[in-house]
């Protein structure tokens, strides 16, 4: 029996649309435009591919969208200056800085500088300590995109047990807190775990967040279980030109897993629709309004 693939082409368009109609809405109702600001520092060619995707669908999704492009020598004091000015401006809900920064640029620092209301990435500590406290928070959007993916499978995660692997700050550490909300036992897995295999083969719901192309064999998936492959790697295929890999070894898996998303067109599709959704979180939280459902 071969898995059902998740298609996060379809349920990341579903999402696009129901931002889109919420925005309708609050314009109408409120005369409220959520905004987005995305800062992209230098020319790295895959962050201009993102933020350019990220304008698109903000404005396809009735937002306004905000591009700000700074040269790679860009002094840090001039970004966190543009920053505090976004931070001010009422015209903007959302502040994104396109990571990885050039070097020179300490990370952390900008993260730091991003108003947490407006901190549609959900990585400052501010927005990672509530989430971590059970609190509502501003989320990462990848890891959202995950538990929306893994509730299309399940109704209800609660008691079943989730593996995941690795543990960033981006993806790996807010998954844990996402799946204690919905009442999952979670393991979390890193390049230091012992037999992780054999971790892995106990999990019910598995997510690989490793960037490693498909180190995740089906002899380490338990049969019938949901697999969400965050992972995305440039590998040489049979034709030595680089094709985009997960960190699951999707083939193999499909004849043991029960669900499994493919790369691409499974995770990365919801990255973004999660972003427009935490705009327009932000935007009413702003405003004073309730959180759309
Ligand atoms: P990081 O490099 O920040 O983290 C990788 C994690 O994997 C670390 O915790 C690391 O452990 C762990 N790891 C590395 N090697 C092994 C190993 N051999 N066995 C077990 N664990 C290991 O990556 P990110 O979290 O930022 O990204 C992970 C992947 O997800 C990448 O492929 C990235 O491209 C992709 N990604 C995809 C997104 C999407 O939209 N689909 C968005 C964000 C990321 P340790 O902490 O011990 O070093």
């Amino acid at each position: 029996m071969s898995a059902k693939i998740i298609d996060g082409k379809i349920i990341a368009a579903d999402l696009r649309a129901r931002v889109a109609d919420e925005v309708t809405r609050v314009k109408r109702d409120h005369g409220l435009t959520p905004g987005l600001a995305v800062v992209l520092v230098g020319n790295d060619p895959a962050s201009e591919v993102y933020v350019r995707n990220k304008a698109k669908q903000t404005e396809a999704a009735g937002m306004a969208s905000f591009e700000h492009k700074l040269a790679a020598d860009t002094p840090q004091a001039d970004l966190l200056a543009l920053i505090a000015k976004l931070n001010a401006d009422a015209s903007v809900h959302g502040i994104l800085v396109q990571l990885p920064l050039p070097k020179g640029l300490d990370t952390q620092t900008v993260i730091n500088a991003i108003n947490p209301a407006k901190d549609v990435d959900g990585l400052h500590p501010i927005n990672a300590g509530r989430l971590a406290n059970g609190l509502p928070a501003l989320t990462p959007c990848t890891p959202l995109g995950c538990i929306i993916l893994a509730k299309t499978v399940h109704a209800s995660l609660e008691g079943m047990n989730a593996v995941i692997i690795g543990r960033s700050n981006l993806v790996g550490r807010p998954l844990v807190q996402l799946l204690l909300n919905e009442n999952a036992t979670v393991t979390i897995a890193h390049s230091r775990t012992r037999d992780l295999a054999a971790i892995c083969k106990n999990a019910d719901l598995l997510l690989a967040a490793v960037g490693k192309p498909e180190m995740v064999k089906a002899d380490w998936i338990k049969r019938g279980a949901t697999v969400i492959d965050v992972g995305i790697n440039r590998s040489p295929g049979a034709d030595g030109k680089n094709k985009l890999v997960g960190d699951v070894a999707y083939e193999e898996a499909l004849g043991v897993a029960g669900a499994i998303t493919p790369v691409p067109g499974g995770v990365g599709q919801m990255t973004v629709a999660c972003l427009l959704v935490n705009t327009l979180r932000a935007a009413c939280a702003i405003k004073g309004l309730k959180a759309p459902a």
